[in-house]
């Protein structure tokens, strides 16, 4: 039995689900089937999901929501029309969106996820009414009826862990559920929606609950390849990878699968298979527990992020000083943020955070803590930084990795602001300039692939 979740762009107009449609009634092990929005149908075009969030923050201020309604109903329009699902059928669809105003919500972060929420909700319910049309026995599960439960976290929930054993309720299903994604509901019953892109976490959270066999996920692409192609023309597919690769990759910008969604994966040890709505019959990437070793490539990925900032701090016997890594740590945690990495050296550190957590009104506000708590001959921030990745569990076994990564990158003229091999063992972590990175990406890409 399988879990099969469509992407926004597998669902963005009638011609897309007919493919959707296909891929379903080829496999009967296909029974649950987990929906996006509607995604972009071209280079361009809008999401439902951000029509949506403009209908939102347009109803928070009172603004005309008139054109933005509109455009939300054409994209559900135009695929019931497609299929041909009768008028009684579609008004309901269109009613609730234009009435979403009309409910009562907490606060506005609780609008907000309602709105956003929607996107997937109309369309599960929309495609399973297609499903019905073409003979299929399916029929929508809401995540309430599934047993879903998240955090209280209007816009990044996290699944409620005894959500597993409502859902293994829905094991061995006869029927085709199809259950909409990105969003659930906390205790009290208000709609939660996982952080953008969540419809993958809904996906792999039914797969561990339902106990599938495999969970494939379908998109764009025919695979994850091994670099970003936007950067490399034709660069290597992954066939097979490993959870731990996956996640060191996503950390760094792989973006085909959504991070938070290997946890379940993970747990559950379901097998993930990213493939192609509009190539099915190529066999895509698998993500696994373990894999067999390709004594080939002991590189499986390379990926870039510069999403990433660091906080630079000098002081004369900084290594002596006991207590002041705990100082500088109280004060980060007292404004809840996270660093991702702190390299030090014998008078200096550096701290490498998540850009996203941070405004300059923060930093300010950081810098003028520190200095106070530690009094450093030197503090300051940098946004130029980027972060490498160079991702393979063959790396565990094999020596001189890191010495032809760094002379590729020295070759190529690449000043390297940070090195860290992790303790994994299985990936290398380059810091760069924003400047280089894409050229540092390439670089390591020739040195490993070709
Ligand atoms: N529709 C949501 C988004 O655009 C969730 C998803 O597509 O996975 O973020």
């Amino acid at each position: 039995m399988k879990v099969i979740k469509f992407g926004g762009s597998s669902l963005a107009s009638s011609q897309q689900l007919q493919k959707v449609l296909s891929i379903v009634e080829a496999d009967q092990q296909r029974k649950y089937v987990i929906v996006s929005a509607p995604g972009k149908r071209f280079d361009g075009d809008t999401k439902v999901t951000d029509l949506l969030i403009q209908y939102a923050r347009q109803t928070i201020h009172h603004q005309d929501t008139q054109a933005v309604v509109a455009s939300i109903i054409d994209r559900y329009a135009e695929i019931g029309h497609g299929f041909n699902v009768p008028e009684t059928q579609l008004t309901p669809i269109f009613e609730t969106i234009r009435n979403l105003p009309k409910q009562t919500y907490a606060d506005n972060t609780y609008l907000m996820a309602t709105f956003k929420a929607h996107g997937e909700r109309l369309n599960a319910q929309l495609v399973a009414a297609v499903f019905q049309r073409s003979g299929l026995n399916a029929r929508y599960l809401d995540p309430k009826e599934a047993g879903m439960v998240v955090t209280d976290v209007p816009d990044d929930a996290q699944i409620i862990k005894s959500s597993y054993d409502q859902l293994a309720k829905w094991a061995d299903s006869e029927q085709i559920l199809v259950i909409p994604g990105f969003f659930a509901y906390n205790r009290n019953g208000q709609i939660c929606t996982f952080s953008r892109g969540g419809s993958d976490i809904t996906g792999a959270i039914v797969a561990r609950g339902v106990h599938a066999e495999r969970y494939e996920n379908f998109t764009d692409v025919d695979a994850i390849y091994a670099v970003n192609p936007n950067l490399v023309a034709k660069p290597a597919a992954i066939n097979e990878m490993t959870f731990t690769e996956m996640r060191e990759l996503s950390y760094a910008g792989f973006s085909v699968f959504h991070d938070e969604a290997l946890i379940p994966a993970i747990e559950g040890n379901i097998t993930v298979n990213v493939k192609n709505t509009n190539h099915p019959e190529a066999p895509g990437t698998l993500i696994k527990s373990t894999r067999e070793p390709n004594p080939h490539y002991p590189v499986t990925g390379i990926a870039s992020s510069s999403s990433f900032c660091s906080l630079y701090l000098r002081k004369y016997l900084l290594n002596k000083e006991v207590g002041l890594g705990r100082k500088i740590l109280t004060i980060l945690e007292n404004h809840h943020i996270s660093y991702e990495h702190m390299p030090s050296g014998i008078d200096d550190l550096t701290i490498i955070f998540d850009e996203h957590q941070l405004t300059p009104e923060l930093e300010k506000t950081l810098v003028a803590e520190i200095s106070a708590a530690i009094n450093p001959d030197e503090i300051y921030f940098t946004h130029d930084y980027s972060i490498l990745m160079l991702v393979g569990e063959n790396m565990r076994n094999r020596v001189g990795i890191m010495s032809r990564a760094a002379t590729a990158l020295a070759n190529d003229d690449i000043k390297l602001i940070m090195v860290n091999q992790g303790a994994s063992e299985i990936s290398i972590m380059f810091g760069v300039h924003d400047n280089d990175a894409n050229q540092a990406v390439i670089a390591l890409y020739k040195e490993f692939f070709n």
